[in-house]
């Protein structure tokens, strides 16, 4: 039997209609198709149900007195990697793009939904459903703004298809999750990436106004893991500004609620993840969820170089010593930015252990977001896992 569809009825919103979650949609697309029947269940900012989507998408939830499965979610392994012949002009070394070019050619899917840029602003998304390699390819790299991918979804109903991969991020991926079941699909890879700190396309103006010398030149920026922000120019100039130097004042309000209110940080939902900041400088981070996840890896194994995943430091006392800093919007010199960037970039964590001091300053920074602004909200929207890594610090009292 055929899952049910959307009523008959249901209609995109317009474009300027309110969107349900308010001032904290993250733009993710579902309302702008037929799928906006599901709103209020699917929406990651309205409805958060970490547990149901994990059991329903790797067969248990995560385990919350796991630190591991705390952090990183549910998975079956970890890698460090990167591909043997990097693409040019991808975000890293391009495995997200090889994989959805692979799996278009071995007839794994039928079509790819990702995100390609505007015509005239390569920074402004244009998300798309690819039927071929080529249209994959130049989706490559971030748009680092938010993006609604899945406003693709009525085009994949009307195409017909029955096999599709999505990429995406994880607000993206917890509401395609909800509706899974409603796509009349076959099979659904979902292949994710982490994400943090999105901004609109205004904000992300600001952002590079307010970050770079040269904000009009960069055509691709990335917080690394040494502590610093590197922005790639037009020109392959890359210039490098420490963490503790951002004018923290400024950008207080340039990340979109949405991703102040996010604690899916590494895409609990997706079948394999792809990032960076669980490996060293250069290689990638890949979360193999569950056995799709698997499927996918294998594909393109033999197109990669491995390393198994390290872990080294302890980011409690970087972590403990950010709060106020985020909190109360300071901004060091950046003479003294830049000691302590190098300080931390030398003797800090490392590897895993970046990766958690990087969701725990980014979850303590949300967790105090929610509890000032939706107070209301605090119980049901911040899942276990996330206050179980919250716990750990000594938050501020008001
Ligand atoms: P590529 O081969 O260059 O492919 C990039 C893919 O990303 C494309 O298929 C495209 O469809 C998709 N994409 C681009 N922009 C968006 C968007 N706005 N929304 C959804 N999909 C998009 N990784 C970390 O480890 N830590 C982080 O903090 C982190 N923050 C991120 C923030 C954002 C906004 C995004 C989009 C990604 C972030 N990532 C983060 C993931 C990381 O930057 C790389 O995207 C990932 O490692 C894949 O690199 P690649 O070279 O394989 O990708
Ligand atoms: Fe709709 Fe997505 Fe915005 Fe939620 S985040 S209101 S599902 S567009």
């Amino acid at each position: 039997m055929l899952p049910t569809r959307p009523h008959h009825k249901a209609k995109p919103l317009k474009a300027t209609s309110p969107r349900p979650a308010k001032a904290l949609c993250s733009e993710c697309g579902l309302c702008d198709t037929r799928y906006v029947h599901y709103v209020k269940d699917a929406c990651a900012f309205l409805n958060q149900q970490f547990e149901t989507l994990e059991t329903q998408v790797h067969g248990r939830p995560r385990q919350v007195d796991q630190w591991n499965d705390c952090y990183f979610g549910v998975h079956q392994q970890m890698f460090t990697a990167r591909n043997r012949q990097p693409i040019s002009g991808a975000q890293w070394t391009g495995i997200v793009s090889t994989l959805g070019m692979e799996m278009l050619r071995r007839g794994l899917v039928e079509g790819v939904v990702c995100v390609q840029q505007s015509e005239t602003d390569r920074f402004q998304p244009q998300p798309i459903l690819a039927r071929t390699p080529e249209e994959v390819l130049a989706a490559r790299v971030n748009k680092p703004t938010l993006s609604p991918n899945l406003s693709v979804l009525d085009l994949v109903e009307q195409s017909g298809l029955k096999r599709l991969l999505v990429i995406g991020v994880g607000c993206q991926i917890q509401a395609l999750r909800a509706v899974e079941a409603h796509l009349g699909l076959e099979k659904l890879y979902v292949l994710g990436t982490p994400c943090v700190d999105n901004v609109t396309r205004a904000g992300l103006q600001k952002f590079l106004e307010t970050t770079s010398r040269s904000p009009q030149t960069v055509v691709h920026y990335e917080f690394m893991q040494d502590y610093q922000v590197h922005f790639k120019h037009e020109d392959g100039s890359v210039e490098r500004v420490p963490f503790f130097g951002l004018n923290t004042q400024e950008l207080k309000d340039v990340f979109a609620p949405s991703c102040m209110t996010c604690f899916d940080y590494v895409n609990g939902l997706a079948d394999l993840v792809v990032g960076y900041m669980g490996s060293p400088f250069g290689w990638q981070w890949l979360v193999v969820r569950n056995d799709r996840g698997q499927e996918m890896l294998k594909l393109i194994q033999d197109q990669l170089e491995f390393q198994p995943v390290t872990s080294s430091g302890n980011r409690r006392p970087a972590v403990q010593q950010s709060i106020p800093l985020y909190d109360q919007g300071l901004t060091l010199p950046m003479w003294v930015a830049k000691i302590l960037g190098a300080v931390i970039g030398r003797t800090g964590p490392k590897g895993l252990e970046y990766a958690r001091f990087s969701i725990d300053s980014h979850f303590a920074r949300n967790y105090l977001y929610v509890w000032r602004h939706y107070p209301q909200k605090l119980a049901a929207h911040v899942p276990a896992f996330a206050q179980r890594i919250v716990g750990q610090y000594t938050l501020p009292k008001n």
